[in-house]
């Protein structure tokens, strides 16, 4: 059985406004920043002569995945194919 995909079309002037008040930013301290890491970069290469991810690099495993079929180290989630990057 087909899918049938509808397409809405809505105007500029139909969407409701709504005002933000406020916006809230800060910035993480370099304690904090530590403590929510999970390894430490010891090299600048990112993968090795046969194309898997450098342990210790800016592709390794525990930093999340890009591959396909990969499993991040950490937390053990595919990774999200639209931004190659893992859940968690
Ligand atoms: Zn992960």
């Amino acid at each position: 059985m087909a899918t049938q995909t509808e397409k809405i079309s809505i105007r500029e002037e139909e969407i409701p406004l709504k005002t933000i008040k406020a916006i809230k930013f800060s910035i993480l301290s370099p304690d904090v920043i530590r403590s929510m890491s999970v390894m430490e970069i010891t090299t600048s290469e990112t993968y090795d002569e046969a194309g898997r991810p450098m342990v210790g690099g800016l592709m390794d495993r525990r930093l999340g995945v890009v591959e396909p079929g990969a499993r991040c180290e950490t937390c053990g989630n595919p990774p999200i194919s639209a931004l190659g990057i893992s859940v968690g």
